[in-house]
């Protein structure tokens, strides 16, 4: 049995102020919502205080990115170290990192490892662009990704992986459900043999890319979809709270 996994991506978005009113605004909504594993992920400057703000309830943390080594001279990078004493997961390999910070398959690789080196459990970002949509190569490129990325990763359950085609992130223009299932049958397909059958099953595989309360339902209706990664939506109490409710009452 997989527990379905809803995690908000903030992204760049609230100042700390603002990210402990969003909190507020929707957490004993989120606290009364069983049977769903649900994660914020704000900026980095936001954890400590989150971290204070969510103590005792069911919402756990994640932070958007991290470097590879523990520490040193990387002005502007924040370590494994410092993040697993904040939160639990990271999002590694998000198509804004590839895209905007040159982010290889090769990088994302040696992140993974960091990360569960260290305790923090990954939120592996997959999916392809719009141009390798039309030309029928996405089972090709989602299948390089998962190649190098879990390039001599050791198998684990500590891992949650996300399919998020680019162009359905951030658009308004989602994946249909039966797609997106399609392309997380292939994902779960490929790990059972990078990995093994037995940790394939139990993985949990997310669907990303302009989900809203309006979606939702199609999407946790597929029994291959385990949850979403929720990028604009998650910053609207009553549409994330919304989202994580149609999870419960769909996967129950
Ligand atoms: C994301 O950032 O991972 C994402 C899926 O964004 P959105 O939901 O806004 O498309």
């Amino acid at each position: 049995m997989r527990i379905p996994f809803i995690a908000g991506n903030w992204k760049m978005n609230n100042t700390v102020p603002e990210a402990e009113k969003l909190v507020h605004d929707m957490l004993d909504t989120l606290n009364r919502i069983e049977g769903v594993e649900k994660v914020l992920c704000p900026p980095f400057v936001s954890l400590v205080t989150l971290r204070e703000l969510l103590k005792g309830s069911s919402v756990k943390l994640g932070a958007q990115n991290m470097y590879f080594e523990a520490k040193g001279a990387y002005t502007g990078e924040v370590s494994p170290l410092m993040l697993r004493e904040l939160c639990e997961f990271v999002i590694l390999g998000h198509s804004e990192r590839r895209r905007y910070f040159a982010e290889t398959d090769r990088i994302v690789n040696r992140k993974i490892k960091a990360a569960l080196e260290n305790g923090l459990k990954p939120i592996l970002c997959v999916g392809e662009k719009l141009e390798e949509n039309e030309a029928g190569r996405t089972e090709e490129v989602i299948d390089k990704q998962l190649n190098q990325g879990l390039n001599s990763v050791k198998p684990t359950r500590n891992i949650v992986v996300a399919y998020e085609p680019l162009w359905a992130i951030g658009t308004g223009k989602a994946a249909s459900a039966e797609q997106a299932a399609a392309t997380i049958k292939f994902i779960r397909n490929t790990i059972a043999k990078l990995w093994n059958k037995n940790i394939a099953r139990d993985l949990r595989i997310l669907y990303g890319g302009s989900v809203t309360s309006h979606n939702i339902a199609e999407f946790i209706s597929q029994p291959e979809i385990d949850g979403a990664l929720v990028g604009g939506s998650s910053l609207k109490p009553t549409e994330f709270s919304s989202i994580i409710k149609q999870t419960a009452a769909i996967k129950l």
